[in-house]
C-alpha cells in the first residue's frame, strides 16, 4: 500500500518483498494530480536496496565507531586525510594531561609539537610516506612526553579507509613504554659496553661494515685503528677492579674528546678499544688523530685525586683493497698493535705485508712446537772453546736446534722466547740436559779431564723450582763430575730478579758446578755486581768483539773488563771470534778463552768426536 498525502510532487521510499520473498528497497519518486476525481501519479520507481544498504552500513559503522572513539579503553584516533586534521578520543587526556573532553580535534601541525623532537622527523617522513605512496597500513611508534615530563613510546596502528567525503586513517594508539623500554634495554645490553657506554665489538662490527662500503662507495678513505691501554693489568692489580673501571671510563671520554666527527669508537673488552674512521679525504687526517691520541695519553688521568698514567698502543689499518672486508681489517690493525706492544709500547704501527708475513711465521712456529716437543725435534750442537794459554780444548758450548719437518732448520733466537712463553722451555730444557750428561762421558774420555760443558739457561728455567733438584739427580744417575760442567746465564736475566736469581745459583755452585756471566757488556753491565754475583767465568759479547780494528773504544772497554774479571779471580770467554786479528788480539791482552767460528762452527756430536785436541 502507497501512503501519502496528495501533493504536487511526491517521492517515496518503502519496502516491497519480491517473489523470493526478499525484502527490496524501493523509492518512487514523480508527480500527482487529480485527474477524474481520480489522484494520478506518474513517476519512476528504482530499487535502491544496495545503496540503502550502503549507507546504512556507514552511518552503523560511523555510529560505532564515534561509540568505540567514546567508550573504548584504548586511545583512537581517526586522521582526515584532505585536511590532515586528527581526532583523538578522551583517553588521550590521561596521557598528555588535556582538560577531559570526549574528543580532541588538532592540526598535524599542532600534533606533531607532542611528539618528542628527537621523533618528529620520523613521524613526518613515515606520514608523507604512508599518504604519497598510498600505503593501505600506517604503523608507527613514536614518543611522547607525558604530563609529568617523561617520555612515553606509543604504538600507533592505523589503516586508511576510503569515505564518502573522502580518505581517512583510523586507528588506535596505545602507551607500549614497558615493553619498549624492555626492548631498548636487550638492544642496549647486546650492543653497548655497561662501564664505559660506548658500543660494543657486536655493535661495531655491524655499523662498521655498513660505513666501509659507504666510504668506499663514496671514494673516501677508511681506517681501523686498534688502541690498547699500556700496563692496563698493573692498574687493575694495584689499584682494584673499581679504580680499573674508573681509569676506563675517563680514558674513553678523553678518546671521544681526540676523536672526529666521523670515527665510531667502541670497546672490545678489557683494555682494548677500536676505532673507525671514515669517510677521510686522504689518510693524513689518520695520522692526525694518532698524534692527538698519542699526545693525550702521555699525561696522566686524574682518578679521585690519584694522578695514573696510562700510555697507550695503537695499531693500524687502512682498507686498501676491494677484498678488505672489516674482519681482514681488524685482523690487520691487531697484528700491527701486537708489533707496537712487543716494540716497548706507547707507540703506533701501521700494518704492512712484513708484519703479516713474520706474524705468519710466529703462528706457524706456534703450531708446530708441541710436535717438537712431542717428538725430540730440539738437540744440542755443540761449539768448542780453546784455551789461550795451550791451545787445548777447555770444553763446548751446547747450542740448541730445532729441527722441523715442516719449517726445517729453526734457531734458537726464534724458538727459545716462544718455548718461553709457551712453558715448553722446562720440557725441552730438561730432555736438552740430559742428553748432553750422558754424552759429556764420550766427551771427557776423547777430550780431558778437565773440559767444560756448557748449557745456557733462560730466564724460566731459572725460575723452576725444580731446577736444581733435577741437575743434582742427573749429575748422579750419569756418573759425571759436577767440574766437567757449566751453566751460562745472561746478566740481563739476573737482573729480572736480582736477589732471588743469586739464590738460585748459590744453590747450583754448592753442586758443585760453575757459572759464566753470558753476553757481558750488552745488559745493566754493572760492574759492581761482578763482585757479588757467584760467577767463575765472565762471557764478553761478540758484538764487541766484531769490532776488534775498527773500534778503539770497543778494544777499551774489552781490555778493561778482562783486567777487571782477572782481579776478581774471573776467568774470561771472548766469543765470536771469527779473524786472525781478532784472535791476536785477544791473546795479547791476555783473553783466557776462545770461541768462535775462527775455531769452529757449533758442530753436530758425530762431528765433535773428530774435532782435533787442539789447535
Ligand atoms: P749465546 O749463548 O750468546 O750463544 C752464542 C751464539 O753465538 C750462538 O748462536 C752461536 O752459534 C753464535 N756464534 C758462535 N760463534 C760465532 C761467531 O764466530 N760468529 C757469530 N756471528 N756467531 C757465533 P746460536 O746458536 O744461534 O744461539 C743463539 C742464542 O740462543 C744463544 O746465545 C743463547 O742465548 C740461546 N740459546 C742457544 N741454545 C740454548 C739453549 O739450549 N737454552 C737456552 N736457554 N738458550 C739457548
Ligand atoms: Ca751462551
Ligand atoms: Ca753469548
Amino acid at each position: 500500500m502507497i501512503k501519502g498525502k496528495i501533493q504536487e510532487k511526491f517521492s517515496l521510499e518503502f519496502k516491497m518483498v519480491d517473489q523470493k520473498g526478499k525484502i527490496i528497497n524501493i523509492e518512487c519518486s514523480g508527480k500527482g494530480k487529480i485527474r477524474d476525481n481520480c489522484y494520478v501519479m506518474t513517476g519512476i520507481i528504482i530499487d535502491i536496496t544496495e545503496k540503502t544498504n550502503q549507507n546504512e552500513l556507514l552511518r552503523i559503522s560511523e555510529k560505532n565507531y564515534r561509540r568505540a572513539l567514546e567508550g573504548s579503553q584504548e586511545i583512537m584516533f581517526y586522521i582526515y586525510l584532505r585536511n590532515n586534521c586528527i581526532t583523538l578520543n578522551g583517553k588521550i587526556s590521561k596521557l598528555l594531561d588535556f582538560q577531559q573532553k570526549n574528543e580532541y580535534n588538532f592540526t598535524m601541525e599542532e600534533w606533531i609539537t607532542y611528539i618528542v623532537e628527537e621523533d618528529r622527523d620520523k613521524y613526518k617522513r613515515a606520514y608523507f610516506d604512508f599518504v604519497s605512496n598510498k600505503k593501505m597500513y600506517f604503523n608507527i611508534e613514536y614518543r611522547v612526553k607525558n604530563f609529568s615530563d617523561k617520555y612515553v613510546w606509543l604504538k600507533v596502528r592505523g589503516k586508511r579507509i576510503l569515505e564518502e567525503d573522502g580518505e581517512y586513517i583510523y586507528g588506535s594508539m596505545n602507551d607500549d613504554t614497558d615493553r619498549k623500554e624492555k626492548e631498548l634495554k636487550i638492544y642496549y645490553m647486546s650492543n653497548y659496553d655497561e662501564v664505559t657506554d660506548i658500543p660494543n665489538r657486536r655493535y661495531f662490527v655491524q655499523r662498521s661494515t655498513e660505513i666501509l662500503r659507504e666510504s668506499i662507495k663514496d671514494r673516501k678513505k677508511f681506517a681501523i685503528i686498534f688502541i690498547d691501554i699500556d700496563n692496563f693489568k698493573f692498574v687493575n692489580d694495584t689499584y682494584g677492579h673499581a679504580i680499573g673501571d674508573e681509569v676506563l671510563k675517563k680514558f674513553c671520554k678523553k678518546l671521544k674528546y681526540v676523536l672526529e666527527e666521523n670515527c665510531l669508537l667502541a670497546r672490545f673488552g678489557g683494555d682494548e678499544f677500536v676505532v673507525a674512521v671514515h669517510h677521510m679525504e686522504n689518510n693524513k687526517q689518520i695520522i692526525g688523530i694518532l698524534d692527538k691520541i698519542l699526545e693525550e695519553f702521555n699525561l696522566p688521568l686524574d682518578i679521585n685525586g690519584k694522578e695514573i698514567y696510562n700510555t697507550v698502543s695503537m695499531g693500524v689499518s687502512i682498507a686498501k683493497v676491494k677484498e678488505d672486508n672489516i674482519q681482514t681489517l681488524l685482523k690487520k690493525a691487531d697484528i700491527a698493535i701486537y708489533t707496537s706492544k712487543t716494540g716497548g709500547k706507547n707507540r703506533c704501527c701501521l700494518f704492512n705485508e712484513a708484519l703479516s708475513k713474520r706474524l705468519d711465521r710466529e703462528l706457524s712456529l706456534n703450531r708446530c712446537i708441541r710436535k717438537a716437543v712431542k717428538n725430540e725435534e730440539v738437540y744440542f750442537l755443540f761449539q768448542p772453546k780453546y784455551w789461550t794459554k795451550n791451545n787445548k780444548i777447555q770444553g763446548f758450548e751446547c747450542l740448541a736446534r730445532w729441527k722441523s719437518e715442516v719449517l726445517g732448520i729453526v734457531f734458537p733466537m726464534e724458538f727459545i722466547p716462544l718455548a718461553e712463553t709457551s712453558g715448553f722451555i722446562i720440557h725441552i730444557g730438561k730432555y736438552l740436559m740430559e742428553d748432553a750428561f750422558k754424552k759429556c762421558n764420550k766427551l771427557i774420555e776423547l777430550f780431558s779431564n778437565n773440559i767444560k760443558i756448557a748449557i745456557n739457561l733462560s730466564q724460566v728455567q731459572i725460575r723452576d723450582e725444580g731446577l736444581v733438584y733435577f741437575i743434582e739427580y742427573m749429575i748422579k744417575k750419569y756418573g759425571i763430575s759436577p767440574n766437567n760442567i757449566e751453566f751460562e746465564v745472561t746478566e740481563s736475566i739476573i737482573m729480572k730478579s736480582v736477589d732471588k736469581n743469586i739464590q738460585v745459583l748459590e744453590k747450583l755452585k754448592s753442586l758443585g758446578v760453575s757459572i759464566a756471566l753470558d753476553d757481558f757488556g750488552t745488559g745493566y753491565s754493572s760492574l759492581n755486581y761482578l763482585k757479588i754475583l757467584p760467577i767463575d767465568t765472565v762471557k764478553i759479547d761478540k758484538s764487541f768483539i766484531k769490532d776488534i780494528g775498527k773500534d778503539f773504544k770497543d778494544e777499551f772497554i774489552i781490555e778493561k773488563i778482562i783486567e777487571l774479571a782477572h782481579l776478581l779471580d774471573l776467568e774470561v770467554v771472548a766469543e765470536g771470534v771469527e779473524t786472525e786479528q781478532q784472535l791476536k788480539y785477544l791473546i795479547g791482552i791476555n783473553c783466557d778463552i776462545i770461541q768462535g767460528y775462527y775455531f769452529s762452527k757449533p758442530l753436530e756430536f758425530e762431528k765433535v768426536i773428530n774435532l782435533d785436541k787442539e789447535k
